[in-house]
């Protein structure tokens, strides 16, 4: 706990603290209106469930949306590029691809400006969460440097951090050397960091680190930045422990390329180590054993995740996404748990210990790690 850097804290305090109870009234709602509308919109959705016997127009309970079938990775793979988009192609606004290398099949997932902005919002909640504060007229607040590459989901963290009045600082594509990132962090008084915390060559936080420490370095991150918002690889233990030993904040997002964003951690929870909050609003969580049957809180098994499409209230809910992705199995294994509070305040749902069970091909999700 850094209780030291608390800032605003909530990027929309009535969704993030929304009752237990009422949050799970606003999922069903949710996913009544996604399926109805996956159901109409999408043959793919309309023949899958046909051939399953399952009506669309009767659930009234999540026990009863557990007896739809799960969506896998490999019908997504079967119906690249498009045979899942579900709105007219004037629509899309974007189609993000995961897979693809290595003799991996792609996939690729269209967003429409409302599913753009609603992911959004979601990976911008992190920040706020991180204890980070916006810029006002006569401050600028905490800096953000946004060291994620092109053409990924998480250009979602871009602009959410945007929409809630950051200065993002985003180095060319010809910035390589660690010292010229560090030197451009030093010049803009850069607080935060947000990237992968691996696996990028010319924007690798390792090797920044390293470079920071060494005889050339001036030791940015430590004197400077405060907060590490890390996603798209899993966050080496060692390096979570490193910069919270120097008092920082390093919090990790959950996510792929198929759902946005699942779970994420904010800075000064205290529920358990690599425990963190569900986006309850955008994404329904759900486990099962291996013969497909649902599990209870805290019990470990297979996630199977569903979009909800944005809303805060049961009257707001849109009902839709370019792409439903429902009962999606993403090859992982977690523990879900729910009503255990947190001190932080947000709604009691968790996403504990993400653990990739299949060789998925997707960029996006940070397994492992810790909050
Ligand atoms: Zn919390």
């Amino acid at each position: 706990m850094s209780g030291d850097i608390m800032g605003n804290q909530y990027a929309n305090k009535f969704i993030e603290t929304l009752p237990l109870k009422k949050l799970k009234e606003l999922q069903l709602a949710k996913v009544k209106k996604m399926v109805a509308f996956a159901y109409e919109n999408s043959k793919f959705y309309h023949d899958k469930y046909n051939k399953a016997g399952v009506n669309p127009y009767k659930i009234d309970s999540l026990d009863d949306f557990a007896k739809f079938p799960i969506l896998s990775k490999e019908e997504l793979q079967m119906n690249y590029p498009f045979g899942l988009l579900s709105v007219p192609f004037n629509k899309v606004k974007f189609s993000f691809m995961s897979g693809g290398t290595s003799g991996d099949l792609p996939i690729a997932i269209q967003y429409s400006e409302e599913d753009w902005k609603e992911v959004s919002r979601a990976g911008g909640k992190m920040f706020p969460a991180a204890g980070l504060k916006p810029a006002t007229e006569d401050d600028p607040g905490d800096i953000i440097y946004y060291a994620f590459g092109k053409g990924h989901v998480i250009e979602c963290f871009k602009q959410g951090v945007r929409d809630l009045g950051y200065i993002v600082v985003e180095p060319s594509v010809s910035t390589a050397k660690p010292e010229d990132h560090l030197r451009i962090m030093k010049e803009h008084g850069v607080t935060a960091y947000t990237g992968s915390p691996i696996g990028q060559k010319s924007m690798n936080l390792s090797s920044l680190k390293e470079f920071d420490e060494s005889d050339f370095g001036e030791g940015v991150l430590e004197k400077q930045v405060k907060a590490f918002i890390l996603a798209g690889a899993p966050t080496p233990l060692e390096m979570a422990k490193d910069f919270r030993s120097m008092r920082k904040t390093v919090t990790s997002a959950y996510g792929s390329t198929e759902i946005g964003g699942i779970a994420y951690g904010a800075h000064n929870c205290d529920i358990g180590p690599g425990t963190w909050h569900t986006f309850g609003d955008v994404s329904l969580v759900e486990i099962v054993d291996e013969n497909n049957s649902p599990l209870g809180s805290g019990e470990r098994g297979r996630a199977l995740i569903t979009s909800l499409g944005p809303g805060d209230t049961i009257e707001q809910i849109l009902g839709e996404r370019a792409v439903p992705i429902i009962r999606y199995d993403m090859g992982d294994e977690i523990t879900f748990i729910e009503g255990k509070s947190c001190e932080c305040g947000r709604t009691p749902q968790y996403v504990a210990m993400p653990k990739r069970i299949k060789n998925l091909s997707r960029l996006k999700t940070n397994c492992g790690g810790d909050t």
